[in-house]
């Protein structure tokens, strides 16, 4: 039940200004934070961030196809076609400045931050979320303008992407524990 999860501030987020502002919202639900720094992602980095897993790329066609449809369109490339074009922008994305990368730790972590941070298309994000109040973006939107969706915050979606992600940003002496003392009432 107790987890980690990987939590980055992306470029948009940095030069928004809303680095205090994710923090302030994980560390208010009461996640504690165990690993936090400033990097500049190169572009192997962010390759390894976005891996072209067989789930990403039938996901990622499924979706696209769904939407392309609802327009009356359809689309010629493959799945895997229309997933490297994607990555590419995701790669340019998470590479165009510093980020904020953090390691966030409490019980049920990694859906905790899913649900905080929203839908990954800021349009169907909630308000409340993070995605959801501080940004408005579209995969249509993206598509045009060929890049990927400004969401501000990455976060972790499953225990083997949380772990995978944990080893590719930090070392294991940049991760700590302690106590947070609240913990005692809240749990
Ligand atoms: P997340 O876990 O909610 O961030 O979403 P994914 O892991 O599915 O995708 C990673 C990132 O790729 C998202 O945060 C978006 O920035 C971007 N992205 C995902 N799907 C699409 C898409 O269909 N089109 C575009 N342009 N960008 C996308
Ligand atoms: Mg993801």
């Amino acid at each position: 039940m107790m987890e980690k999860t990987v939590i980055l501030v992306k470029h948009d987020g940095v030069q928004r200004g809303l680095v205090g502002e994710v923090i302030k919202r994980f560390e208010q639900k009461g996640l504690k934070i165990a690993a936090l720094k400033m990097l500049q992602p190169t572009k192997e980095h962010a390759e390894r961030q976005y891996r072209l897993t067989p789930e990403w790329i039938s996901k990622l066609g499924e979706k696209s196809r769904k939407a392309a449809a609802e327009k009356g369109q359809k689309i010629k490339e493959s799945d895997e076609e229309l997933a490297k074009k994607v990555q590419g922008w995701l790669v340019q994305y998470i590479t165009e400045g510093p980020i904020v990368a953090m390691v966030f730790e409490g019980y049920h972590a990694i859906e905790v931050g899913r649900k905080l941070v929203g839908h990954t298309e800021s349009r169907q994000a909630e308000i409340g979320t993070i995605r959801g109040d501080f940004s408005v973006d579209s995969y249509a939107l993206a598509d045009m303008k060929q890049r990927s969706i400004r969401n501000i915050v990455h976060a972790s979606s499953s225990k083997e992407e949380a772990e995978n992600e944990i080893k590719l940003w930090f070392s294991g002496s940049e991760i700590y524990d302690y106590t947070r003392k609240d913990w005692q009432v809240m749990h």
